[in-house]
């Protein structure tokens, strides 16, 4: 693995895929048995206790997210979409970006088009630099593709192609990241837990890949480049440990802890939306086809933040779908740890513990368009949990 002593949830997918997710992490061991961490409860693992299944696309483009301008008559466009598996953790940053961008044309009136986690925030960044806003979009958070990721800081997951990401790429992805760090930690600690830090597990039973031993059998398309730039943050974040086998509830098991920011999708999209009304902000149900709707609104600024929805509505055809599922297990108040186990993630947001498989790795689901929710994926995913908690595989 590249990251020395770290393992993001990418280094996760990529050494899960070849067959243990320990896999030549350099993980140190723990020193103490304080730091074996607190008793984990056992997450109730059952397809009875599925609420419910969601699925999303991923607004994902190869050269990364198209933060720039463009005029329409007498209106500047800023756009701010495009950001794959990465929305919510690089949302501020982004977002400030393109207010920055908007505010040099120094309107007193903003218009935001798009409600998701980009279109929020930017429409709260551009309350905050001076500007009265008025969202207009078809859906509000709660419908948007926002609202069904999983809900980790997972900055560059699927933020673009190595191969066709511009030279400067690195460098900006790398200070939108910083900044919307910095923003996530200003929702730290408050009422309703809309972000919060929890300890993460990542246990395998599976013994490292030998040299000689084939890759293992996969139906999944050829991997693509995605680049990979948490190298640079490496700073932000803990780092995997290795936890000493009898500090484990997990019989016989590899496992080891690192502790990662979680975002409580319900609570942090519900505490956004209060921001921004009571600031003053406008929402608008609204639905464009064609650019010169926008350019019709009369408006000297608009940000557009429309996600997937600028393919058709910019014919952007470079974005790319990646879709992806998650589904909820009732929450359990006493689970507050994530797992990683045979390429299924769990996440205990308060919402609901999320499952999702990442069978595939970043390939899955790329290209594909279907919204479609497939219960046997998200049963099966439950079912993987299970096993992990079974009596056979507890200390
Ligand atoms: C399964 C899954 C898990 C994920 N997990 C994470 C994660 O853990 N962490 C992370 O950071 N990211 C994650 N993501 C990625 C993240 O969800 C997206 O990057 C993010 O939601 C994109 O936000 P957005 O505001 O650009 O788009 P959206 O949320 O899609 O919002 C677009 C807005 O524009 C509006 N709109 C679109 N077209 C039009 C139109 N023509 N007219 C009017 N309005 C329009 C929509 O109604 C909506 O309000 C995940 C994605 C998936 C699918």
């Amino acid at each position: 693995m590249g990251e020395k002593g770290r393992m993001s949830r990418r280094g996760l997918l990529q050494a899960s895929l070849l067959g243990s997710v320990l896999a030549g992490c350099s993980t140190a061991p723990v020193g103490s048995s304080f730091d074996a961490g607190p008793p984990l409860v056992p997450i109730r693992a059952r397809t009875d206790r599925i609420f419910d299944i969601a699925v999303c696309l991923r607004p994902f483009r190869p050269a990364g997210p198209r933060v720039d301008t463009e005029r329409l008559g007498d209106t500047l466009v800023v756009h701010n979409y495009g950001h794959g598996g990465s929305g919510w953790s690089l949302s501020w940053g982004s977002s400030a970006r393109a207010v920055r961008m908007a505010m040099q044309a120094s309107p007193s009136e903003v218009a935001v088009i798009g409600c998701g986690a980009l279109g929020l925030t930017s429409a709260i960044l551009a309350q905050r630099a001076g500007a009265r806003v008025t969202i207009y979009a078809r859906e509000q958070l709660p419908q948007t593709t926002s609202a069904r990721a999983t809900g980790e800081w997972t900055p560059d997951s699927r933020i673009a192609l190595a191969h066709a990401a511009g030279p400067d790429f690195a460098a900006v992805w790398e200070e939108m990241a910083r900044t919307a760090f910095k923003t996530h930690r200003d929702y730290l600690g408050l009422p309703g837990t809309p972000v919060e830090w929890i300890d993460q597990y990542a246990v395998s039973y599976e013994s490292p890949p030998s040299v000689s031993s084939a890759p293992p059998a996969s139906n999944a398309p050829p991997a693509m480049d995605f680049a990979a730039y948490r190298n640079r943050i490496n700073d932000l974040t803990p780092k995997w440990r290795r936890l000493p086998a009898d500090t484990t509830p997990f019989k016989g098991a590899s496992v080891s802890r690192s502790e990662i920011m979680i975002f409580n999708i319900a609570d942090y999209g519900h505490t956004l939306l209060n921001d921004f009304f009571i600031a003053g902000g406008q929402f608008r149900r609204a639905e464009f086809h064609a650019p010169w709707q926008i350019a019709a609104l009369g408006k000297k600024v608009v940000i557009n933040c429309t996600g997937y929805g600028a393919r058709a509505l910019w014919k952007d055809e470079t974005l790319t779908p990646v879709r992806g599922q998650i589904a909820r297990l009732i929450p359990q108040s006493d689970v507050r740890y994530g797992l990683v186990y045979r390429q299924v993630l769990a996440v205990p947001r308060r919402d609901g513990i999320v499952v999702q498989s990442f069978e595939g790795g970043e390939m899955k689901g790329y290209g594909d368009a279907n919204e479609t929710p497939e219960r046997a994926e998200a049963e099966q995913a439950v079912m993987t949990l299970a096993e992990l908690f079974s009596p056979a595989r507890l200390a």
